[in-house]
């Protein structure tokens, strides 16, 4: 397999969304097992469990990036069940996942919102992991370059964001079982790099990460992270079974 010059300046990242589950407890006890399978950085493991168990984790991570599923707008104050940016670096996180398909459709979250969250993660020093992706609608009406571009502009901001990470993750293969296929992901993640190109110096937008989300198991990581602008996956119900969350990082470096 020969990967392209670009592809191979970006790292490959396997990140887990762990969305609502696993106890303290059963974090820590993955978290552990995870961290002794990967000694290096290569390829950067991130994950991102619950709030309640981001203080653990991170203090058991040691090859890890701990990070957070959201968090608010604001810096702190009167925002009953809300968590600050600055918490979460407080407990321990590196990177916060924005935009996420289940809080913009389950939570209403605007492209609006999710830029005012980016700019204070930016500002308190989280790596941003900024979501975007159709919905099934949307993909057979043709409109899916459109919402990923308008998804990407109004959440981004015209300079260059340090460290951001883009995930594609069409709305249709999350949890559905229904994965894009390789060539459907990387057309849209060619997608995406235009736009980043527009949006930002064309050197700096070679440099951001873009990772795939949807339905990613073993038995697919390998081909879509095969794929020239594919920089990565980003995990949901794979990623809380150890086994098959090793098995996917594990196809980064097959692909390498
Ligand atoms: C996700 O929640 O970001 C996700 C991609 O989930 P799944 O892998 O379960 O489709």
């Amino acid at each position: 397999m020969i990967i392209s010059m670009e592809k191979a300046k970006r790292p490959c990242i396997i990140a887990g969304n762990w969305k609502m589950h696993k106890t303290i407890e059963e974090a820590e006890t993955f978290v552990r097992d995870l961290d002794v399978k990967f000694e290096s950085t290569d390829p950067a493991i991130y994950i991102a469990p619950p709030f309640t168990a981001i203080s653990a984790a991170a203090k058991i991570a040691k090859h890890i990036s701990i990070g957070a599923q959201n968090m608010s707008d604001a810096s702190e104050g009167a925002f009953t069940g809300e968590i600050a940016g600055k918490m979460l670096i407080d407990a321990g996180a590196t990177f916060v996942i924005l935009g996420h398909s289940e809080r913009r459709h389950v939570f209403q979250e605007s492209n609006a919102f999710i830029q005012k969250k980016l700019l204070r993660a930016v500002d308190v020093g989280l790596q941003p992991i900024l979501c975007v992706g159709e919905t099934l609608k949307e993909r057979e009406d043709g409109k899916a370059y459109d919402v990923i571009e308008t998804q990407l502009r109004e959440c981004l901001l015209e300079e260059p964001i340090p460290n951001l990470i883009i995930a594609y993750e069409p709305v249709w293969a999350i949890g559905s079982g229904k994965t894009a296929t390789p060539e459907q992901a990387e057309d849209m993640h060619q997608a995406c790099r235009k736009c980043l190109q527009t949006l930002f110096k064309k050197e700096f937008a070679k440099t951001i990460p873009i990772l795939y989300g949807g339905s990613v198991k073993p038995g697919n990581a390998k081909e879509l992270l095969s794929k020239p602008n594919i920089d990565g996956v980003l995990v949901g119900g794979a990623s809380l079974i150890l086994d098959d969350f090793v098995a996917i990082a594990a196809t980064c470096k097959e692909n390498a």
